[in-house]
């Protein structure tokens, strides 16, 4: 196996400190908090209030809207509330807050192990009823990814267990532990998006995780396990595209204009489960690491608070500086410890005094951001016309096609806060685009 790659990137100390460590399931916390908005697309209506009784499993929100997917009670009891509640994205979401009754009461589920007996379009309804998302972070609702418009034409499937972001481990983890469930979540997904074949994409300092998912995938049809080359931002879909493929998504342009779905390795084990048991999403796995006393990669129900993870893991090593969810390149720094896991929780990150950024100096107009970027853009412009107030500028030097992986911040030797500004660019865009258009 040949590693792959793309031009760009950066090479960050990986921090992988769980790579060893098993997941290990935490018993089920008191209380979990289930937000109503936990993916890309239109948040869901309630569909319990206080009072009731829920099992594990019980769908307690949907909306009917095409991008979107419905939540289910992660464990069963009682619903003590119906509230906006702290949300990892950084604002409060109405949340169904679910009182453990102590019991396993499960909804009545029924399981498909075999998905090669059912239709493309009966496919995509389990996995929507099952609230699946894209578990890599981005939350995009799986079956509206594996059903792109009529007419087109997928002829690659590819599964995402780069796993590029540092410190994070979750997915290698199930890729070592459970590739049997990520090999039938992967044939659901070919045979709903009508993929004759499928790539399973793994980063090359991943040696187990890729023996494993060779041998769980051998004598597949279609199926090939590639290794690529150990670089950020390896697991971003266009860069995959392209290191795998040799394809450009256009500008603007999403995986199925160049006839490519991506999803990530954990969406597939959950798609596994799904089939195999017939539970829909109400749990995953989180890394939980950098300051805290034992790192680890934890199985939690959906909604458990953030605070019950840190406490499981031994609490903080140390005076924090910053808890973030996710990874330290693409994360989001939390302000309440109070905000739970939702589906596309992949890791908790805790920084100390130690990682402090230094203040940002003037621009040396040395170019590494411009080297470092994988979009091929130019950041150190991206930002200066945006502090100057210059918007259309930014739009013309591409700034939508930015996605935010955090290379050309973290190369820069005067440390500005480029991404922040491009991101900031972008909301702006995006505000004076929907202005125009109504
Ligand atoms: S890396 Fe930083 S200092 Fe160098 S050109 Fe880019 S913004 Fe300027
Ligand atoms: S400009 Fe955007 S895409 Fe390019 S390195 Fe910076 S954050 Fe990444």
């Amino acid at each position: 196996m040949s590693a792959r790659t793309f031009p760009g990137g950066i090479h960050p100390a990986y921090h992988k400190l769980t790579a060893g460590s098993p997941i290990r399931d935490l018993p089920p916390p008191a209380q979990v908090v289930i937000p109503l908005h936990q993916h890309t697309g239109a948040p869901c209506q309630p569909l319990v209030q206080k009072g009731d009784t829920v099992r594990k499993g019980q769908k307690i929100g949907d909306v009917e809207a095409v991008v979107a997917a419905p939540v289910h009670a992660s464990l069963p009891g009682k619903v003590v509330a119906v509230e906006p509640r702290p949300h990892p994205a950084g604002r409060d979401v109405p949340a169904v807050v679910v009182e453990w009754d102590g019991s396993d009461a499960t909804v009545d589920l029924e399981p498909h192990p075999d998905p090669h007996d059912l239709e493309p379009t009966r496919i995509a309804e389990i996995i929507r009823e099952g609230g699946l998302v894209g578990l890599g972070g981005a939350a995009f609702p799986t079956a509206v990814k594996v059903r792109p418009p009529a007419g087109t034409v997928i002829d690659t499937y590819i599964l995402n267990g780069a796993e590029c972001e540092p410190f994070l481990t979750a997915d290698h983890r199930l890729m070592v532990e459970n590739p049997q469930s990520i090999v039938l979540g992967l044939r659901a997904l070919m045979k709903a998006a009508g993929a004759p074949r499928a790539i399973v994409a793994i980063e090359d300092n991943k040696p187990d995780a890729l023996e494993a998912m060779a041998a769980a995938t051998r004598g597949m049809p279609g199926v090939s396990v590639e290794a690529v080359h150990t670089k950020y931002p390896q697991g971003s879909e266009k860069h995959l595209i392209k290191a795998l493929l040799g394809r450009e998504v256009p500008s603007g342009g999403l995986p199925f204009h160049v006839g490519v779905v991506v999803s990530n390795v954990g969406t597939a084990a959950a798609v596994g489960e799904l089939f195999a048991t017939g539970i829909p999403l109400v749990s995953r796995v989180v890394t939980v690491t950098g300051r805290v006393r034992e790192p680890a990669n934890l199985r939690v129900p959906i909604g458990t608070p953030f605070s019950v993870l840190v406490e499981a893991v031994g609490g903080f090593n140390g005076d924090p500086l910053k808890v973030i969810a996710g990874g330290p390149m693409m994360g989001v720094a939390q302000y309440s410890l109070e905000a739970p896991v939702v589906k596309g929780t992949s890791g908790l990150l805790v920084l100390g005094p130690e990682d402090r950024v230094p203040e940002p100096t003037s621009c040396v107009r040395c170019g590494r951001c411009v080297e470092s970027c994988p979009m091929r853009l130019l950041p150190l412009y991206l930002e200066a016309y945006y502090r100057a107030g210059m918007i259309e500028q930014t739009e013309a030097l591409h700034a939508m096609d930015c996605i935010e992986c955090g290379c050309c911040g973290w190369v820069c030797p005067a440390r500005r806060p480029l991404v922040q500004s491009i991101r900031l660019a972008k909301l702006e865009i995006t505000a004076r685009r929907r202005r125009a258009a109504s």
